[in-house]
């Protein structure tokens, strides 16, 4: 399988005492829907920030990260062509990134600031074109009625469907998504489960997600990363994760955890099998690392 992102021996300290990532190896093929889970602090968002370069690993060390066949960092440095991989990579916010005082569809409009000249950008010149299709990904979201609404004005989970409507105009191939439904209710955050699942399968683009809820891990995505305490602690089929082995990550938090149900009549969708393991579904299961 094609792989889009490649991460090798990643480490990373900050302030030169706390190590949030000790040696990370890690691949994900094209198309892949992934869980990354762990419990707070584990290092999740520290470790999709550096899939999209907006933080880099230790400096001396061996570490390398390349998405979709770019280097995006290696050695604690971020490549010269880091800003054209990024304009590749989709990345959601838990707290959506939007401008707050501007129109929806502006901000939709702001995904295809990566393809269209500086000047035309900085006066917010947009083609027909470039309109019709923040209607139509506005409209693939459900978001289309409020286009010319005020972001601010909008619910969270209505703004997460915004920020995933910028990244489709964006047209990334990778959506990275950091914690995007932690702050939101039970139903939006069906909602925007099911819109990342909807893009993984229908446009195939890779999604790689980070999620506090174990439920909604097992329920959309065929592949769990678990990260425990900067390491990578299990990576394999979701249906391998036990919760015994889930309270091995997690500890005496985990009931909360588990109890946090997703909805029941959520898909999965079959992939290929994952490039660490290369085995079938049952190697995978028990793919438990360190
Ligand atoms: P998670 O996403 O799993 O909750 P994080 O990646 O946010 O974990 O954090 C991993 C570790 O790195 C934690 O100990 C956290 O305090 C630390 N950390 C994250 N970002 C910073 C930062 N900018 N400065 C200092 N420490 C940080």
């Amino acid at each position: 399988m094609d792989n889009v992102v490649s991460i090798k021996s990643l480490h990373k300290t900050f302030n030169n005492a706390n190590r949030a990532l000790n040696g990370i190896n890690l691949s994900v093929g094209r198309g892949e829907m992934v869980a990354l889970i762990g419990p707070s602090g584990s290092g999740k968002s520290t470790l999709l920030r550096h899939m999209a370069g907006l933080t880099w690993g230790d400096r001396g060390g061996q570490g390398s990260v390349s998405v979709l066949g770019s280097i995006i960092q290696q050695q604690g440095k971020l490549a010269h062509t880091v800003r054209s991989t990024r304009a590749q990579i989709g990345y959601i916010f838990q707290q959506f990134n939007l401008v707050n005082r501007m129109s929806v569809i502006s901000n939709v409009l702001m995904g295809s600031l990566g393809r269209i000249s500086g000047w035309r950008g900085t006066l917010g010149i947009f083609t027909q074109d470039e309109r019709r299709q923040a209607l139509k990904a506005l409209a693939r979201v459900g978001m289309e009625k409020y286009a010319y609404q005020r972001a601010g004005s909008l619910s969270g989970g209505q703004q997460q469907r915004v920020a995933i409507a910028r990244a489709l105009v964006q047209k990334a191939d990778i959506i990275l998504a950091d914690e995007p439904i932690a702050s939101l209710d039970p139903e939006s955050a069906r909602i925007v489960m099911d819109i990342l699942k909807d893009i993984n399968e229908q446009d195939g683009k890779t999604v790689i997600v980070t999620l506090h809820q174990v439920e909604y891990a097992r329920k959309y995505c065929h592949r769990v990363v678990a990260l425990k305490e900067g390491e990578l602690f299990f990576d394999g089929a979701s249906n391998g994760l036990s919760d015994e082995r889930l309270a091995r990550i997690y500890g005496s938090s985990v009931t909360s955890l588990i109890n946090d149900k997703a909805p029941v009549d959520s898909c999965k969708k079959p992939i290929n099998s994952n490039p660490i393991n290369s085995g079938d579904a049952g190697a995978m299961a028990f793919a438990e690392v360190g």
